[in-house]
Parts: structure tokens; C-alpha cells; sequence
């Protein structure tokens, strides 16, 4: 019976996919906070539309700058309204498909409040590990479940374990050597969590490590990739069936751009990884989204690490934080240009016909944002 249901799900992804493609890329827009001070650099300059949920608008150097996503959260938005915008995409893991979502921005923009939330107020990882286990639960006539959770970090193109026990352990990603394609990475910590008390364990330690070992945990979250990777996997007990699927959950290092003048040493050297990866990140989703044969997934290690949950029939959604503060327009300019650029695709004729026959919500066409500069790439 769940058989069916999942060809039948197969089916409907299927369809959805062919007509809106499989990356979603959704902004956020933080509240103004007392860092911001109070003054005119503190003022809002981010508006947005009463009736479009898709459309955003800047207020940069006098100008209004318009965006088109796929959706927007307001200051307002609660991290429940966030959650169940992704609800879905986190529980397909469950049917054997991998998840990407990405939180991206400036340091100080809200990646980290989206991702991980607070004790009061949780984030999108907590969120969907207990989601996760409640639809577990309600299969478990028929199928065994097991969820594991492995915590890494990318500093300066270095992958480290956070959930090792032994400090700065080095991880290299390997190809499988079963001839698969499949990519892993020995040494890397799997736990399996049963419970949302395991959960909480896990993240408690991933977070003391990472706290530990470095002399300033803000900047050095600011400057390097969390990742929380988890892997659902399925076994359908009457027929044998089994399911994997992984569910990625990335806080990105800081989009700023460093000046020019003021870094150097080690300080350039991190603006340049990070740059680096970032913009390899943009590549490969601007590759994926516009069905290009080749896809540069080994320009970083955050793209190599995770080709196999970008590829294929894997789903990605890219949370584009940004600050609404006047004092901020500049890199809020720019992480929504990264936006843009990573959706505007011009999908193929075929595409476009079925798409605006039968598919009248909000997907847009290359060009049709409504007075956006047009995205590089
Ligand atoms: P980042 O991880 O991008 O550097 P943070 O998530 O640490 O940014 O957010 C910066 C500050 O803004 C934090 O104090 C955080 O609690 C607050 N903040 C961010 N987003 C929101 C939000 N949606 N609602 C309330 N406070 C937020
Ligand atoms: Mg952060």
C-alpha cells in the first residue's frame, strides 16, 4: 500500500519538477534589531508588496530596487510560517529523495536564527529532526527507520568532524569504491538519534566543540560552512524495499565583501575561501537550474561534498537572508542579486509552454522582474 503511495508521490514530484524545476530560493528579511543602532542608518529600507508574497523592494542610494523569489518572509514572519514553507521538502527525505537548504547572507543578517533558532524559538534543524520522527513514527506498522546525524564544518576548504572525539580531524570526500558514483567521507561521525533528547545532545556537542576550539565562535561561524547532515533510511518490511535519503541543513560563512585595502594574512586568505566556495555555490545551483551538461561541483568542497544531494532529483531551497537596515543596502543589494541570478533561468521552450499552461503560479521567466538589474550569468 505505501508502494503505491510512493510511486504515486514519485509521480506528482515528477510532474512538479519537469514543470518548476527542483530549486526553490526564498528570502528572508530579519527584524531591525538594537545592533543597528538608531539614527537614519537604522531606518527600514526594505518594503514589500500587500498582495505578492514572491516580490521584494530596496530602497538603495534613492533608488528602488525590486526583487521577484519564489517566496518572501517579512520581519514579521514567525519561524513556524518558515517552517511550514519547508515542511514538505524536509519530509521527502523520508521517500529516499536529498534535501539542500542554505541559509545565505551577510554575517548579522539571520542565517543562524533560521537555521538553529533559539532555546524559545528554534530553527528549521530542530524543527525538521522532530518532524522527521513523527512521520517515522506514524510508518512504523510497516517500515523500520533509522536517522543518523553527522555535524561538519568547512574552514578556509578544510572539512572538519564536529562531532569527533579527537580535535581538528581533517576530512577528505571520497568516491565510493563500489563503482556507484557516490561520494563519502571516512572518519565522519554518524550518530543515530532516536529521540529529540538525542537530538539535543548532538547539537549540544557539535556546539561545545565548535565553541572550544576556536578563541571567537562568532567570527569564526561567521567565516566558515555548518553543516548538519541527516540521513534518513528506510526499510519496507513485507516487500524489502529501502529508502535512503539525506537532508542537508547548511549555515553558510558571511557573504561581505571584505575591503579590499583592510584585510590581509589570514583574514584575506578566509575572504577568499569563502568567496570562492560561495561563488561556486551560485555556479552550481545557476547550472542546475538551467539544465546545463556540465555542472562544476568540484570548484569547492562545499559543492563537491554535497554533489550527490544537488544532483538528480534532489531538491535544494536557498534561504537568502538579508538586513533591512538602511546602513546594510549595499551587501542586501548584492545577496539579492545572488538570489536572482541563482533563480533567473530561462527555461526551454517546452518547459515554458506546459509552464504557463497548466502552471500559472509563481515561477518567472528571465527578464520578467519587475525593474530588477539583469543578473550576471
Ligand atoms: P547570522 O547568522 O546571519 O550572522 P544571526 O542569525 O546571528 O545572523 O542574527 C543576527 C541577530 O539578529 C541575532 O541577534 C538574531 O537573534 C537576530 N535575528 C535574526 N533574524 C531574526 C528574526 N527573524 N527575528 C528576530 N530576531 C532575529
Ligand atoms: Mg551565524
Amino acid at each position: 500500500k505505501y508502494r503505491r503511495e510512493l510511486q504515486l508521490r514519485k509521480k506528482c514530484h515528477n510532474e512538479l519538477v519537469r514543470l518548476k524545476g527542483n530549486i526553490r530560493v526564498f528570502g528572508r528579511v530579519r527584524p531591525i534589531t538594537k545592533e543597528d543602532g538608531e539614527g537614519p542608518e537604522a531606518a527600514n529600507a526594505v518594503t514589500f508588496d500587500a498582495d505578492d508574497d514572491a516580490v521584494l523592494h530596496l530602497l538603495h542610494k534613492g533608488k528602488q530596487v525590486s526583487f521577484e523569489l519564489d517566496k518572501v518572509f517579512p520581519p514579521q514572519a514567525s519561524q513556524e510560517e518558515v517552517f511550514q514553507e519547508v515542511q514538505a521538502l524536509v519530509t521527502s527525505c523520508i521517500d529516499g529523495y536529498n534535501v539542500c537548504i542554505f541559509a545565505y547572507g551577510q554575517t548579522g543578517a539571520g542565517k543562524t536564527y533560521t537555521m538553529e533558532g533559539t532555546a524559545a524559538n528554534p530553527g528549521i534543524n530542530q524543527r525538521a529532526l522532530q518532524l522527521l520522527f513523527s512521520e517515522v513514527r506514524g510508518k512504523a506498522a510497516d517500515w523500520d527507520y533509522t536517522i543518523t546525524v553527522s555535524a561538519a564544518e568547512i574552514y578556509n576548504e578544510a572539512l572538519r568532524d564536529l562531532l569527533g572525539k579527537e580535535p581538528q580531524e581533517k576530512l577528505e570526500i571520497k568516491l565510493c569504491p563500489d563503482g556507484s558514483g557516490q561520494l563519502y567521507v571516512p572518519g565522519l561521525t554518524e550518530f543515530r538519534v532516536q529521540s529529540v533528547e538525542d537530538i539535543n545532545k548532538v547539537f549540544d556537542f557539535g556546539h561545545i566543540k565548535r565553541v572550544t576550539e576556536c578563541t571567537n565562535l562568532n567570527e569564526h561561524s561567521s567565516r566558515s560552512h555548518a553543516l548538519l547532515i541527516v540521513t534518513v533510511r528506510g526499510l519496507d518490511r513485507s516487500t524489502g524495499l529501502r529508502t535512503t535519503g539525506k537532508l542537508n541543513l547548511v549555515d553558510l560563512a558571511g557573504s561581505e565583501r571584505v575591503g579590499r585595502s583592510g584585510a590581509e594574512g589570514s583574514r584575506l586568505r578566509e575572504a577568499q575561501h569563502i568567496n570562492k566556495s560561495l561563488s561556486a555555490l551560485g555556479d552550481v545551483i545557476y547550472a542546475l537550474r538551467s539544465r546545463q551538461g556540465h555542472v562544476p561541483f568540484r570548484n569547492s568542497k562545499l559543492t563537491y561534498l554535497l554533489q550527490d544531494s544537488l544532483s538528480g532529483d534532489s531538491k535544494t531551497l536557498m534561504m537568502v537572508q538579508v538586513s533591512p537596515a538602511e546602513k546594510n543596502t549595499s551587501e542586501t543589494l548584492c545577496s539579492l542579486k545572488f538570489a536572482e541570478r541563482v533563480r533567473s533561468v530561462e527555461l526551454g521552450p517546452v518547459s515554458r509552454k506546459a509552464e504557463l499552461g497548466s502552471w500559472p503560479s509563481q515561477e518567472h521567466l528571465e527578464g520578467d522582474s519587475p525593474g530588477s538589474s539583469a543578473p550576471a550569468g
